[in-house]
């Protein structure tokens, strides 16, 4: 049976990525030695670094002045590392769930974190709107999907101080305006590569502003003098991120990614509109294009495992929602297909039909 992973991280990856992967694992580029085992050093690797570079900067149109890096750690260690390096007395921050609430608690460690909106009140079923960001603080941190609970900004907010983005599980899904930011990141397994890898994207000037001390491999500048290359870096999982770079510019870039979220968000929300059997957890002007979450209603509660299990049987993996949000979540990541889609909500329409 077909299987269609709809999990929320790691993720679904292009067939051909997983492909050229392994054969790379096998052998490198005609090298004899396997991918797993070469230096990071080798003359082979150094070309798999800068073409993910001029890829990441040629999908996303960034700017001049600005760095790829590709780091270990992933976005956890980006929660310390910002306040480590931008922090000098306040950060603003916009609460719209688990992983930015993770992030305030590093940031409260090196100073005054100003939490200028929360949609806690209503467990993180919107993005607030109309919040003030004070104009003394050293950097503004936003997350631009919420995994969890299926909810996105997918707009880049003017902010009168730097802004700091978490963009874990929506990278390459839109065009963005790297501009407006001065440091973008996440983990790479949502939906960039397999897990393992840590992307930063750095406005070079916005560094080096706090008086405090940092830890060699903490501090953002080792890593754009070193050009990632500082200490060993995930070699395999840069290799991954790679191939799904080319493979993105291949299918049209970022606006062909934008183009298919939305034909794949019209699919899964239309059903779970129509359907009367489920409900849409996420406010309508919130809804996530990544990751979508829903419930079933409360007059059909009790037919939780029986979805689950029914859904499991027609080749659905990973829809299982998160225990903080309960219900179902279909991540619809830049891999996931139209069929893949269709699949879903033939299986949701057969499920009601039963009922
Ligand atoms: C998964 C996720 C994280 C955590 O990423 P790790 O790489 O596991 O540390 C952070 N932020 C968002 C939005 C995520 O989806």
């Amino acid at each position: 049976m077909k299987k269609y992973n709809f999990n929320a991280g790691p993720s679904i990856l292009p067939r051909e990525v997983i492909e050229q992967t392994a054969a790379a694992c096998l052998d490198f580029e005609n090298s004899g030695l396997s991918l797993m085992t070469i230096s990071h050093r080798a003359k082979n690797f150094q070309p798999v670094v800068d073409e993910a570079e001029v890829l990441f900067k040629e999908l996303l149109d960034i700017p001049e002045g600005y760095k790829v890096l590709f780091l270990g750690g992933g976005a956890s260690l980006e929660f310390c590392m910002i306040p480590y390096n931008y922090l000098e007395k306040k950060a603003a921050y916009l609460n719209t769930g688990v992983w930015a609430t993770k992030a305030m608690k590093e940031a409260k460690l090196f100073g005054e974190v100003v939490e200028v909106a929360s949609s806690a009140d209503k467990n993180f079923t919107y993005i607030p709107k109309n919040f003030e960001i004070p104009t003394d603080a050293d950097y503004l941190h936003i997350t631009s999907n919420n995994t969890i609970y299926g909810t996105e900004l997918r707009k880049d907010i003017d902010s009168p101080v730097p802004l700091i983005a978490d963009m874990s599980s929506d990278i390459f899904s839109r065009p963005i305006d790297v501009s407006k930011y001065a440091l973008i990141y996440g983990g790479a397994q949502k939906n960039l590569a397999m897990a393992g890898v840590t992307f930063v994207i750095v406005k070079e000037d916005t560094l080096g502003k706090v008086s405090r001390q940092i830890p060699t491999m903490l501090d953002y500048r080792t890593h754009v003098k070193k050009g990632s290359m500082f200490n060993t870096p995930p070699v395999v999982p840069i290799y991954s991120a790679l191939l799904n770079l080319r493979y993105i510019k291949a299918q049209g870039g970022v606006k062909a990614m934008e183009k298919l979220a939305e034909e794949r968000a019209k699919i899964v929300y239309g059903e779970i509109d129509r359907n009367k059997l489920f409900v849409g957890t996420a406010e309508e002007d919130s809804r996530s294009l990544m990751n979508i979450t829903f419930v079933l209603k409360p007059e059909y509660q009790d037919l939780q495992d029986e979805f689950m299990a029914f859904a499991t049987s027609k080749g659905m993996v990973g829809v299982k929602g998160h225990r903080d949000v309960g219900g179902f979540r279909a991540s619809c990541y830049n891999a996931m297909s139209i069929e893949g889609c269709e699949a879903l909500v033939a299986c949701m329409k057969e499920f009601e039909s039963n009922h």
